[in-house]
């Protein structure tokens, strides 16, 4: 097959970085463009970049010039990791110009004709792109996007309960790691010895997104799915991967071997189709009293995988368990990767 060529807008962020790491040695894209802010444009992106990483810089991407946010790029789809408010503008006028935008940017993800897609929960969705494109005119291009990162590794979790019991109300209470916030990120006198218990808007998009990712495609929009939830959000001193505790009640009964069962069996097509990303299970269950762990499990599975443990009852709701996913791997820039993979499985690219 030959390599899709990816443009990456934000490609010097925290998100952009990752992205560089992860498509370089992959099957099916190489990047041929790379885009930033006014303060890199024009630099070589090894000179724009404030690289974090503990891998070092890919050669090919390190010498490419930054280009501006703005169509024409030398690309055949763009993955967007701008912030919210710069991503409202440019990825619709990437998708107007003809360019499949993949984005992890909040801004358009709960537009009604807009997929907020995680592959193995909710692949049908794809098929609103073309009703998106009617809607806006557009003939090739499109805009589809990954959910909060919060949500995507809560949403793995609950998806395959949901599938089998029904969900009937969620409760969260997230530790998110600093890389969270990009970079430079939290100020360290802020976090140091501390725990803020507020992250802008994440609490709401904690409590809308699962109900469009559970939903099902209604014609031109996607009806939510019907239960409740509720949200409460804090960052915490760990540099990668967000923890989750998690109280739920199913519509029909559950035993523990149940709910252990559904988790750690379930796949989806992304597996069937053995996308390059796919984890083999989406979802890992720890049997041990104190994991996952962020700094022991954020990597399992290439970062790729929910993992879930303290499954037990609980005595407001029916069950409580902690979920654990790596923000910026499955959270963001594997979200993209896996998203990009299932749009060209599918035939949408
Ligand atoms: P970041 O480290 O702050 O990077 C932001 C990127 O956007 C940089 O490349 C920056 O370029 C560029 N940018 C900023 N202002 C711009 C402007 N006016 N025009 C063009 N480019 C501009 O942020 P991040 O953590 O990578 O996050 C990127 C996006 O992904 C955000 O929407 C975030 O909410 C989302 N996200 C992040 C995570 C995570 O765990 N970090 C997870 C899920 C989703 P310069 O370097 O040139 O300033």
């Amino acid at each position: 097959m030959k390599k899709r060529r990816i443009g990456i807008l934000g490609a010097t962020g925290l998100v952009g970085q990752r992205l560089a790491h992860m498509l370089a040695d992959h099957p099916w894209f190489e990047i041929t463009a790379v885009a930033a802010s006014d303060r890199s444009v024009g630099k070589r992106y090894g000179e724009a970049t404030p690289w974090r990483l503990q891998f070092p810089m890919p050669a090919t991407v390190a010498n490419m010039t930054v280009g501006p946010c703005e169509p024409p790029l030398d690309c055949d789809l763009v993955i967007s990791s701008l912030p919210g408010g710069i991503a409202a503008e440019a990825e619709p006028a990437f998708a107007a110009a003809g360019y499949p935008v993949i984005s992890n940017s909040s801004a358009l993800r709960m537009e009604s004709d807009v997929p907020l897609v995680i592959p193995e929960v909710n692949w049908r969705h794809v098929e609103l792109i073309d009703a998106q494109r009617r809607l806006r005119g557009w003939d090739r291009g499109f805009v589809l996007t990954n959910p909060n990162c919060s949500a995507i590794a809560l949403v793995l979790a609950l998806a395959p309960l949901h599938e089998r019991f029904g969900l009937e109300s969620v409760a969260v209470t997230t530790m998110q790691a600093i890389s969270g916030a990009g970079y430079p990120g939290v100020a360290s006198i802020d976090i140091t010895d501390n725990v803020v218990p507020y992250i802008e808007s994440e609490e709401e998009k904690l409590e809308e997104e699962p109900g469009k990712l559970l939903g099902t495609l209604a014609g031109d929009r996607i009806a939510s799915a019907d239960f409740r939830m509720s949200a409460q959000c804090n960052r915490v001193n760990v540099q990668d991967g967000h923890l989750e505790s998690v109280r739920l009640s199913l519509r029909s009964k559950a035993s523990i071997d149940d709910v252990r069962e559904a988790l750690s069996t379930w796949t989806s097509l992304p597996q069937e189709l053995r996308l390059p990303s796919a984890p083999e299970y989406p979802v890992i269950v720890r049997d041990e009293p104190n994991r996952p762990q962020p700094r022991l499990d954020r990597d399992v599975a290439g970062g790729m995988a929910t993992v879930v443990g303290r499954i037990g009852p609980d005595s407001i709701f029916d069950w409580k368990m902690t979920v654990l996913g790596n923000n910026v791997i499955r959270g963001a820039a594997g979200a993209a990767i896996l998203n990009a993979e299932l749009l060209v499985a599918l035939e949408k690219i």
